[in-house]
C-alpha cells in the first residue's frame, strides 16, 4: 500500500509521515531529504546549479541511500543534520527543478517504495511519483504556524532567524516549488486536504489514521 503525503514546506508532513509509518509498520520515505542531499552534494563540490554539464556529471555519480535507522546517506556518509540548514533550504528549489535530478530521484523513490508498503512525503507523490496511491493527503497550515515550526527546528540546530525572515524564505520556496514546469507542488484532485494550523501532532496523526481505517 502506498500513502502519499504532499504539501508545502513546514506544513507538518515529516512528523506526520514518520509517525503514521511507525503505527502502520510501513517504510517512511522522506523525498525532500533526497533533494536536499543532492543540493548538499552540489554545494560541497562547488558546482553552480546552472552549470548543467558538471551538475549532470556529479549527479550521475551521486549515491543517495537510507540506512537501517532511516538516516539519509550521501555517498555513504550520514548527512541527515547537514541537509536541514537554512542555507540548504534556500538552495534546494533550484536544484529540485532540474529535470535530470527529478528523473534520478523519482526512479529511486519508485524502486524503494515499489515493493513495500510505504508512506512517502513530498511535493509530487500523489500527482507524479505514485498517481495511483491508495491514500493521498495534502497538508497545509497558516504561514505564521509554519514559520514558528521552522524556527523551532532551526533553533534545535543552533541556528537563529527572525520569524519575518522565515516567512519570506517559506513563501519564496513555495512560489518556486509551485511555479516550476516539472512536477510542481499542487494538490492531487483526489487528495484529502488537511489544515494542520490548529491541530496538535497527535490530532493530525489520529485524523489520518482514522481516514485510512475507515476507507480501507
Ligand atoms: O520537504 P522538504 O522541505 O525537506 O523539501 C525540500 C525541497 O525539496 C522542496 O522545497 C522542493 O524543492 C523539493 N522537493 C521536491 N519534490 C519532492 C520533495 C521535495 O521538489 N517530492
Amino acid at each position: 500500500m502506498i500513502i502519499a503525503i504532499d504539501g508545502p514546506s513546514a506544513s507538518g508532513k515529516s512528523t506526520t509521515a514518520r509517525c503514521i509509518a511507525e503505527i502502520l509498520g510501513f517504510i517512511h520515505l522522506d523525498t525532500g531529504a533526497m533533494y536536499r542531499a543532492v543540493t548538499l552534494g552540489l554545494k560541497n563540490a562547488g558546482i553552480a546549479t546552472d552549470d548543467e554539464k558538471n551538475v549532470r556529471l556529479i549527479i550521475d555519480k551521486m549515491e543517495i541511500q537510507f540506512d537501517a535507522s532511516n538516516k539519509i546517506l550521501l555517498n555513504h556518509v550520514d548527512v541527515s543534520s547537514e541537509i536541514r540548514t537554512a542555507d540548504i533550504s534556500s538552495r534546494v528549489s533550484a536544484v529540485s527543478a532540474l529535470p535530470f535530478v527529478r528523473e534520478k530521484l523519482v526512479k529511486t523513490q519508485r524502486l524503494i517504495a515499489g515493493e513495500n508498503s510505504c508512506v512517502l512525503e513530498g511535493r509530487d507523490i500523489g500527482t507524479v511519483v505514485f498517481p495511483n496511491a491508495e491514500f493521498k493527503f495534502f497538508l497545509i497550515a497558516d504561514i505564521d504556524v509554519r514559520a514558528r515550526r521552522r524556527l523551532i527546528e532551526l533553533e534545535k540546530m543552533g541556528e537563529s532567524k527572525t520569524i519575518s525572515d522565515l516567512i519570506k524564505d517559506i513563501v519564496k520556496r513555495d512560489e518556486l516549488d509551485s511555479s516550476r514546469i516539472l512536477s510542481p507542488l499542487i494538490q492531487a484532485k483526489d487528495a484529502i486536504l488537511i489544515d494542520t494550523s490548529n491541530l496538535t501532532i497527535k490530532e493530525q496523526i489520529n485524523k489520518i489514521i482514522n481516514l485510512i481505517n475507515h476507507n480501507k
